[in-house]
């Protein structure tokens, strides 16, 4: 379980997020993608025995991409706080690995630079 615990996060610039693991891997997690992805009831919607009793309210609004703060939450994840005051996402090491990972694989399968060669 350990190995899936992030060594290390620091902030790229405004818009990007390095998360970097114990077994080596690495990655750049756009700020827009980890809100987009925020796993709390109101963004994702509230399913009960397989149906959506709520359905997701996140919509645009003004510094919804913008990160605050990055707060620990036990030893499992950390809360983030964005600018336009929410808060209830609690990002998971494991959803942190899959977003990232989920961006790797979109840069190698998109990158222009690999194309032409071999
Ligand atoms: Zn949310």
């Amino acid at each position: 379980m350990d190995a899936l615990r992030p060594t290390r996060i620091e902030r790229l610039d405004q818009m990007t997020l390095r998360i970097e693991w114990g077994d080596g891997f690495s990655a750049a997690i756009p700020l827009e993608l980890l809100r987009h992805s925020c796993p709390c009831a109101y963004c994702q919607g509230e399913q009960v025995f397989g149906t959506t009793v709520m359905l997701p309210l996140q919509q645009y609004a003004a510094g919804m991409n913008e990160l605050v703060a990055l707060e620990p939450v036990g030893n499992y994840g950390v809360r983030a706080r964005w600018a336009d005051g929410h808060n209830t996402g609690i990002y998971t090491w494991q959803l942190l690995r899959e977003l990232a990972q989920k961006v790797e694989q979109e840069k190698t399968t998109h990158s222009p630079d690999t194309e032409d060669e071999a």
